[in-house]
């Protein structure tokens, strides 16, 4: 494996890591406080072409690798999570499902405007009753002539109210006996008649970014929007977890580096016991492991990309990376409030809030305790990566920068 990065990599590192520090850094705290997202987010992000950053250039993006987008999402999410959301939802559970499953008409449609931040996306799975056990999803699709009709609740869905499309799964098939077989996947414009959508308030993190709920109401979606197969959506949803757990395992390392740089600027100024906290052993501890953690955290999600630029699957590289790098992240913030002492506990500083943000990625895009059950069948040899009927294509700079 070579994670050397390139000098383009180190372009786009910059590039994000001052957009983010100089446009978004500053009103972060009250977007927080206010939980509303700064409405010039999205378009700034699909303005510098960070929406986009690994699509091909021949469907509107800037057509860099699949580290690169790791990368955006670590600089991302080291200012702030609510960042690395969009990254998640918009690049990596729509543009890339798409990108992967699509049509070419949907993806001249669809992915196209998305990569280019002329449309906003997200993927709606998640329901009321059904998460983790996403093969009992009840959402229902009911095919009538050359359309669907959907109808059913999506809940807990990132950018729920900012979003033009969602990539949604439901169920087309409820005779079936293996439940998962019965999901079909739609891209769906959030326009059609019958859907209703709202935010949810009130949330302990990622409170300037917005999380919310979608209302499918006989809701009819032309067979065009059909995104693979009827009875292939569980592959189809699987597929986007797969690209979205890995900007959520990048993003968290931002997180953990964060943390580790608040903590040591404070433990080098604040004095006790008439010396810089930073000299005392445990605080040293605390520290050294932050350090740890990034470096594994780091290499992991470069692992995972590494992979995926190669065209290999890499459901449990990702589910590594993810899992290790999302409950790394929680600890380094809450050992950064633990250095920040009383100060830490207010939102005078950030840690507070690197730490509320940090406990929903432990949830989201698959809870870590369904990535250990993951990571156990694996070595139990219980699961195999079987092909795909559609693969997730590897990267070749090529093909992806040519116009
Ligand atoms: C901030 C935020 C943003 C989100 N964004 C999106 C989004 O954009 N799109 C989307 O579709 N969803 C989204 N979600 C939903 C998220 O994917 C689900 O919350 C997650 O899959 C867990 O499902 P659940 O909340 O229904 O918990 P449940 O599935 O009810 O699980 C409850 C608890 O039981 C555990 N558990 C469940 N099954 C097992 C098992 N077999 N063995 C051991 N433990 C188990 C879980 O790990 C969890 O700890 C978001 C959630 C949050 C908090």
């Amino acid at each position: 494996m070579d994670f050397g990065l390139s000098q383009e990599h180190e372009m786009v590192r910059r590039m994000v890591r001052d957009f983010a520090a100089k446009e978004v850094y500053p009103g972060i705290k009250e977007a927080d406080r206010n939980q509303e997202m700064d409405p010039q987010v999205l378009p700034r992000m699909g303005e510098l072409g960070i929406l986009g950053i690994c699509i091909p250039v021949r469907y509107g993006g800037q057509g860099m690798d699949y580290l690169s987008l790791g990368l955006v999402c670590e600089e991302l999410e080291a200012v702030d999570t609510t960042l690395r959301v969009v990254m998640s939802v918009h690049t990596g559970l729509a543009s890339m499902t798409l990108l992967q499953w699509g049509s070419e008409d949907q993806k001249r449609r669809f992915l196209t405007p998305l990569a280019k931040g002329e449309l906003i996306g997200c993927g709606a799975f998640s329901e009321p009753g059904a998460g983790s056990d996403f093969s009992h999803i009840s959402a229902a699709g009911k095919r009538k002539g050359d359309s669907y009709v959907l109808n059913g609740e999506k809940m807990w869905i990132s950018l729920a109210t900012k979003a033009d499309l969602a990539m949604v799964t439901v169920r087309t098939n409820p005779e079936i006996e293996k439940a998962s077989a019965g999901l079909t996947t739609f891209v769906v414009e959030l326009d059609r008649p019958g859907i209703t959508r709202g935010d949810i308030h009130g949330k302990l993190g990622v409170r300037a970014g917005s999380t919310g709920w979608i209302s499918f109401q006989d809701v009819e979606v032309p067979l065009e929007n059909r995104v693979g197969e009827e009875g292939e959506g569980f592959k189809v949803t699987m597929s986007a977890f797969d690209s979205g757990r890995y900007t959520v395992a990048a993003g968290a390392t931002g997180l953990i580096r964060a943390a580790l740089e608040a903590s040591l600027a404070y433990a080098r100024e604040r004095n006790a016991f008439g010396r810089p906290i930073s000299d005392h052993q445990l605080i040293r501890q605390k520290l050294a492991t932050m350090r740890r953690e990034y470096e594994i955290a780091r290499l992991l999600y470069l692992q995972a990309g590494w992979l995926k630029n190669a065209g290999e699957r890499n459901t449990l590289e990702t589910s590594f990376a993810k899992h290790f790098a999302t409950d790394a992240s929680f600890r380094a913030a809450s050992e950064a409030i633990q250095i920040h002492g009383a100060y830490g506990f207010s939102d005078e500083y950030d840690v507070e809030r690197y730490m509320r943000n940090a406990r929903g990625a432990m949830i989201y895009e698959g809870s870590n305790e369904i990535q250990t059950l993951i990571q156990a069948e694996y070595a139990l040899k219980e699961r195999q990566d079987k092909p795909l009927r559609m693969e997730m294509p590897a990267y070749d700079a090529e093909i992806w920068q040519a116009g």
